[in-house]
């Protein structure tokens, strides 16, 4: 029977590729999104993948959405957490503002999608939850104390979700990007991520979204049945834990 994935901020950047893997590898997936609606629908048009607005940081709309797309496709059984953001500022001037709406989206958010999944996945006794962290989550970033601490957060969501899901058959894990090619990173100053960027990567390059992809197409897979509660760290040896 076709599997059906569900992928938060699906629709643009490392998402879109998540999507597009997923839906290559014989999967129904939906792709949500949070109001960018022209990059949407032009994803949609491309790949014929149905997209969903809504906030991933709004609970009830989660379960809304859910209910949405399970009414349309048939009940959810691989979920990828991936929708995220940035508001940086060193810490003497981050306000309220630019920490709550970091934690809201990229650790909230997570709670807020997999809750009302999870009674579904415990009663059909399979589930694979998978959210991107980020390198910086493990190591933490100047001027990203609100996204690092969100990204830690993410890993320790997903240790201790996976102790619980593990009997129910459902597997929780978390992949770790480190730099990868997106519009965001490419439209950096050339120089800077000639000179400062890539060079501490000792691969010798940018990460490119499909890398990313594989790595959750991986872990939704049967053959992955026996990783749960695992960091996937996919960042070129930027940072080896
Ligand atoms: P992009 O900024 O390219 O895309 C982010 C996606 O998330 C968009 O689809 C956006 O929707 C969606 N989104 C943002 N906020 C919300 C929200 N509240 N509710 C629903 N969807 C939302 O990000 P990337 O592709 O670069 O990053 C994807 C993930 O990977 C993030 O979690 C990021 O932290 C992580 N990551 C990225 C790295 C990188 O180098 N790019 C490195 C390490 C981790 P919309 O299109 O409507 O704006």
């Amino acid at each position: 029977m076709t599997k059906i994935a569900l992928v938060t901020g699906g629709s643009r950047g490392i998402g879109a590729a998540i999507s597009i893997g997923l839906k290559t590898a014989g999967y129904k997936v939906a792709a949500n999104y949070a109001g960018n609606d022209e990059a949407a629908q032009k994803f949609k048009a491309e790949t014929g993948i149905p997209v969903y607005k809504w906030s991933v940081a709004d609970y009830d709309a989660c379960a809304a959405g859910i209910k949405q797309v399970e009414a349309d496709l048939g009940p959810v059984s691989v979920l990828v957490n991936n929708a995220g953001i940035t508001r940086d500022a060193m810490f003497h001037k981050m306000t309220r503002e630019q920490w709550k709406e970091v934690v809201d989206t990229n650790l909230s958010g997570v709670f807020n999608m997999t809750h009302p999944l999870w009674g579904g996945m415990r009663d059909r006794k399979f589930g694979r939850v998978i959210t991107i962290s980020s390198i910086n989550g493990q190591k933490g970033q100047t001027g990203q104390v609100n996204y690092s601490a969100s990204k830690a957060g993410d890993i320790g969501f997903t240790k201790a979700l996976a102790q619980e899901g593990a009997r129910a058959g459902i597997t929780v894990n978390v992949i770790c990007p480190g730099y990868i090619a997106t519009e965001m990173v490419r439209a950096m100053d050339e120089k800077v991520l000639n000179e400062r960027v890539i060079p501490q990567i000792p691969v010798g390059r940018l990460g490119e979204p499909e890398e990313i992809a594989r790595c959750v197409v991986f872990l939704a897979s049967d053959d992955a049945g026996f990783i749960t509660g695992s960091t996937l760290t996919a960042n070129g040896g930027q940072y080896i834990t």
